[in-house]
């Protein structure tokens, strides 16, 4: 097995920072103790807590009660969306449920989970540019609509959605709005009163922290049935023991995020701009999906026409580089991304897709080397097809 040299998967997980890993390591040894024990070591590890709630708070520009601890993504959007689903049904609030066609399938599957059970959605789909459009969500609302939820950013083509806009829009109809803000933690501000949301979801292993952990935010006020059942950890909201060095590592990477992100995101930029530019000046018939501005820093999504995107990724591990064609969970599915169907691509085309996600400890010596495999790649295979072609 060859090893992985160039890491270009950042939207699928990122390494933990060793700053991180320090800071979480005591909770792991000495500072073991269970927080809801009385006793002197459980105090201390409820303190960790109590500080890391209150660190996350201010990056969020919340309440620390706000905030509920969680497993990761996948349970923060579970919890949000089921939890006021099931709230209003227990008291006969409406039934209808807004998001989009191409948000993560945590949120997806969340909601067609719903409509077994007589739940109402709409999936509203995004413009060819990968953005969705204010009005089409608003087109949508009706009289018994309970809820929108709509991503930050997307996690295959990075594109940012007008997230302020949204919520006042619900807001102004009286409907909670949710948003999936698992790729944009990092590099988009996240202050939660100028977003305009009641919930946001956030994954700790996106922004170098550990995997296994995350946080809902839940704004003061709002109905929701709690989904996991048990001890009165997360005052009676999410039982179960709390990840403790998860929790303190997730705190550290965020208030690292926050505090160098302009260093960051412009170290980013430059990268995503000199991979985008190469790509498209040097390989014939590439194209950007997602529009190239509205995108997060580290992304960057491109369809090789004639080239089947997974034999891309095969020849670019044997290089040492790590990519992958959209998202994790749908890796070894033959089924094109739903995303980008969703914003019109044909299946060919879609097949014919890999997506590069840029990390801060990235050089522009990888890419420049990315760059070089990527057009002999590339260049290859195409020839290859045209030869078999001719041989038919
Ligand atoms: C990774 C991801 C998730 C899932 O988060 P996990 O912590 O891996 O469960 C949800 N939504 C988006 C947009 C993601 O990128």
């Amino acid at each position: 097995m060859n090893r992985t040299e160039i890491y270009l998967d950042h939207a699928a997980t990122t390494p933990v920072d060793p700053r991180v890993l320090e800071a979480m390591l005591p909770y792991f040894t000495e500072q073991f103790g269970n927080p809801s024990s009385i006793y002197a070591a459980g105090r201390q590890a409820r303190a960790a807590i109590d500080q890391a709630r209150a660190r996350i708070a201010r990056i969020l520009h919340c309440q620390p009660r706000e905030i509920v601890f969680t497993s990761g993504g996948t349970e923060s959007d579970n919890l949000a969306i089921k939890g006021v689903a099931w709230w209003h049904r227990l008291n006969g609030r409406g039934n209808h449920i807004i998001t989009t066609a191409f948000e993560h399938h945590a949120v997806l599957h969340s909601v067609q989970y719903l409509e077994k059970f007589g739940f109402e959605a709409t999936y509203v789909r995004p413009g060819p540019d990968g953005i969705v459009r204010v009005e089409d969500i608003e087109a949508a609302i009706r009289p018994d609509t309970i809820l929108i939820s709509v991503m930050y950013a997307n996690n295959e083509i990075g594109t940012i959605q007008p997230i302020a806009e949204i919520g006042k829009l619900a807001h102004r109809y009286g409907i909670l709005f949710h948003t999936d803000a698992v790729q944009a933690a990092g590099t988009l501000p996240l202050d939660v009163e100028r977003l305009h949301v009641d919930l946001l979801s956030l994954s700790a292993h996106k922004f170098y922290a550990p995997k296994g952990v995350g946080l809902l935010y839940v704004r003061q006020g709002t109905k929701l049935l709690w989904q996991q059942n048990g001890g009165s950890q997360e005052s009676n909201r999410r039982a179960g023991t709390e990840n403790v060095p998860g929790i303190v590592g997730m705190a550290t990477a965020l208030e690292l995020a926050y505090a160098e992100r302009e260093e960051r995101n412009a170290h980013l930029l430059a990268l995503r701009d000199r991979l985008i530019d190469g790509i498209l000046q040097r390989i014939p018939d590439a194209r950007l999906n997602g529009d190239r501005e509205q995108r997060l820093p580290n992304n960057v999504n491109v369809s090789f026409e004639g080239v089947d995107g997974e034999t891309i990724l095969l020849n670019l591990d044997m290089h040492g580089i790590a990519a992958s064609s959209g998202s994790a969970c749908t890796t070894g599915s033959t089924e094109p991304s739903h995303v980008l169907l969703a914003i019109g691509l044909t299946p060919e085309q879609a097949r014919s897709s890999i997506r590069l996600t840029l990390g801060k400890d990235n050089t522009e010596q990888e890419i420049d080397r990315t760059l070089n495999v990527l057009e002999e790649t590339v260049t290859r295979l195409r020839r290859l097809a045209s030869a078999q072609a001719r041989a038919r």
